[in-house]
């Protein structure tokens, strides 16, 4: 394309030199043609320019958002959007086969405050410390741990009941190393009953964890 821009602009100027010096109508017609050429080929060439440039970011966009579509930047963790697809198919599961599954809701303790006393900074360190320690103390095969949003995460379990229990009281004995103060959080867990919609285990599982703030923190409920 360069070439060409720059073989017009040499018969532009050849012809032009020759229309002015010979004085030819013709020629001069010709010289004018060739200039319009030109600026046609450049329209040509910055649109295309264009176009490529607009491909490329919205290729580099559709490719960072199809890798960080399932997992949260800070933590690594799955995050929201992913848990919702993996209840509604956890559901199906539980519906088709008669098992059961609970979903546990973790939320850090009085986070706020702990921001306001150590910075934003060092809050998102705590919160990477909380994901990795949990992360680190539940089963690959039977847990799967998300994060909620915020100060909160969700445990999606292959447990009945008693087993979310036993799960919900390691979480909390665990110790958040590396977190300037004692870390502390709160669990409400909501078990799948048949008839039950994901969305209502979770809305057990956040009325629980409510009931967990409400009776001092640092504990879990489940009913
Ligand atoms: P509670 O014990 O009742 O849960 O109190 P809390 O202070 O933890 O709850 P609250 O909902 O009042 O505040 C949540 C705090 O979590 C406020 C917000 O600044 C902090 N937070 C949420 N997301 C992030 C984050 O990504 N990084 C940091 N550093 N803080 C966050
Ligand atoms: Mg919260
Ligand atoms: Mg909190």
């Amino acid at each position: 394309m360069f070439i060409l821009i720059l073989l017009n602009l040499i018969i532009a100027c050849y012809l032009g030199f020759l229309s002015l010096s010979v004085g030819s109508i013709i020629l001069y017609v010709v010289f004018v043609i060739s200039i319009i050429n030109l600026i046609l080929v450049y329209l040509l060439y910055s649109d295309r320019n264009r176009l490529k440039k607009e491909i490329n970011d919205t290729y580099l966009k559709s490719a960072v958002l199809s890798q960080d579509n399932l997992h949260d930047a800070l933590t690594s963790l799955y995050n929201r959007r992913y848990f919702d697809k993996a209840l509604n198919n956890v559901i199906k599961k539980a519906k088709e086969y008669n098992i059961s599954f609970s979903v546990l809701m973790l939320d850090i303790d009085h986070f706020k405050k702990f921001n306001d006393t150590y910075g934003h900074d060092t809050g998102d360190k705590v919160l990477k410390i909380v994901a990795n320690t949990v992360q680190n103390n539940i089963r690959g095969n039977q847990d799967m741990l998300f994060r909620y949003g915020g100060e909160e995460f969700v445990i999606i379990t292959t447990d009945d009941l008693t087993g979310a229990i036993k799960l919900a009281e390691k979480i909390n004995k665990l110790e958040f190393a590396g977190a300037p103060e004692k870390i502390t959080v709160s669990i409400g867990i909501g078990c799948y009953k048949q008839g039950f919609s994901g969305i209502g285990v979770v809305r057990i599982a956040d009325n629980n964890l409510y009931k967990a703030k409400e009776a001092g923190r640092n504990c879990y409920k489940w009913e």
